[in-house]
């Protein structure tokens, strides 16, 4: 058996048996593993805090004869207990967990996206920008992570830099407007969104929570990296039918 030392974050809990529970951890060193928690539902177990959705920590694990790992040891680092208090952030702090179960596997870690993670979460605990904006920059900064980034520079089918564009998901990102004559399913782009995007992909993630943009804009960033993950996950996240009936 052997024994590894990673730091992770929870992103989903499942119960097993009377008190055992099977967790699924985003790692740094591993990607996404599977992982037995002996006894992690009792009151006084050492595994209480450590295996709950959400929780970050460092965690020592043992690979049995299956693929999947036994939690030996825990040590929390943030819990992001407080995510639960408003039902609205829990469910934005859920679609980045399910984002990322969907996207990280196994023994293919994606640091850059468990840090955007984590760093989400923080933002999304403080709330110190608007909720939505949030999640288009974390969606944005995630699908570039894991190498689909959309073109917002200049037109995408001929090269051409246009005072206007529009925006197609098959032609990968803006296109100008004699290219968009014939294309279907163009999304309209203002010039707003598509500076809002530059600076968003341009910049690290511990500098893009300081600004905020106008509601029009917020609204043309969701039609558009709704419509870039459909068709490049091929993936509809749970989560998000309950994001859109509220
Ligand atoms: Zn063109």
């Amino acid at each position: 058996m052997s024994e590894i030392k990673t730091k992770g974050i929870v992103v989903s809990e499942m119960p097993i048996g009377e008190s055992d529970k099977r967790i699924v951890l985003i790692t740094k060193d591993k990607g996404k593993i599977t992982v037995f928690a002996r006894g992690a539902r009792k009151t006084n177990s050492k595994f209480l805090a450590g295996s709950q959705i959400f929780s970050y920590g460092e965690y020592i694990l043992y690979k049995g004869k299956s693929s999947s790992y036994n939690l030996q040891q825990v040590e929390l680092i943030e819990s992001f207990h407080s995510i639960r208090r408003d039902i609205n952030v829990l469910v934005y702090g859920l679609y980045i967990l399910e984002f990322c179960q969907y996207t990280i596997e196994e023994n293919a870690p994606n640091n850059a996206l468990m840090k955007l993670m984590l760093k989400t979460l923080q933002v999304l605990v403080k709330g110190i920008i608007d909720y939505d904006l949030i999640m288009r920059i974390f969606e944005l900064k995630a699908m570039s992570y894991i190498g689909y980034t959309p073109n917002v520079i200049k037109c995408g089918n001929c090269g051409l830099e246009d005072d206007n564009y529009n925006f197609s998901t098959i032609l990968g990102g803006i296109v100008c407007t004699t290219c968009s004559n014939h294309q279907k399913n163009i999304i309209k782009i203002s010039n707003s969104t598509i500076f809002t995007m530059r600076y968003i992909l341009s910049t690290p993630i511990n500098k893009l929570y300081s600004f905020n943009v106008e509601s029009n804009i917020l609204q043309e960033l969701k039609i558009i990296t709704n419509q870039f993950i459909e068709y490049h996950l091929n993936h509809k996240f749970k989560s998000l039918d309950f994001l859109y009936l509220t």
